[in-house]
């Protein structure tokens, strides 16, 4: 288990999560997902042999992504109402609050805001929220009304954004 100050890997409503175990408040970082940066082929190669590592790979850029193998971000769960966002600075990926969160809430993000117009993976939602959508796909085909608030508080990272 990734051993990282503040927060820990714990079983959560769907299999195990990262838990806050402090408050953070809006805007703080929370951790970096590193891990290592593979190419897309890499990451579809994943898909038939081990399609966890597959799953919990996070959008790098444009061809890359970072598969972060055993270390924290590869227990990062979706939710339909996430508490963070992911943003790229000098190359590295975090999650930064986008909300307070109180001490042993889950850190959750949006999958759909690294899912490019170009990505065709989708994968079925219960993440209880309400609303969940039930369905996670590509950011493009968020509904508008979401997808304008997270260009608004910039979940959606441009790289992202850029894709067709
Ligand atoms: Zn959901």
């Amino acid at each position: 288990m990734p051993a990282l100050r503040f927060l820990a890997v714990q079983p959560v409503r769907n299999g195990l999560g990262i838990v806050a175990l402090k408050s953070f408040s809006s805007g703080a970082l929370i951790c970096e997902i590193d891990g290592a940066i593979v190419t897309s082929d890499e990451v579809w190669s994943f898909w038939s042999t081990d399609p966890r590592q597959a799953a919990n790979c996070f959008r790098y850029d444009a061809d890359r992504y970072i598969s972060p193998q055993n270390k924290i971000g590869a227990f990062a769960n979706h939710s339909c109402n996430p508490n963070v966002r992911v943003v790229k600075k000098s190359g590295r990926l975090f999650f930064r609050a986008i909300k307070s969160i109180a001490a042993t809430t889950e850190i959750t993000h949006d999958y759909s805001t690294l899912l490019g117009a170009d990505d065709s993976w989708t994968m079925p939602c219960n993440c209880g929220e309400v609303p969940c959508r039930k369905k996670i796909r590509s950011f493009h085909e968020l509904p508008t009304a979401i997808l304008k608030r997270y260009l608004a508080i910039e979940a959606i990272p441009d790289f992202i954004r850029a894709t067709r």
